[in-house]
């Protein structure tokens, strides 16, 4: 599993911008999922990822 502190604290773009307001729809707020198996934040309405980490 990849979810552990350790990987929380390496993404401090991910915390920066989970909860944001979504760049591509009016209605969507960013939050924290895994996209392509890696770590994301994606939009929960227009399912945009808003940055993913390697
Ligand atoms: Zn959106």
């Amino acid at each position: 599993m990849q979810l552990t502190d350790a990987d929380t604290v390496g993404h401090p773009v991910l915390d920066a911008l989970d909860g944001a307001d979504c760049s591509f729809c009016e209605e969507g707020v960013l939050v924290r999922d895994s996209y392509h198996g890696n770590a994301a934040v994606i939009c929960d309405d227009c399912h945009t990822p808003g940055a993913q980490v390697w």
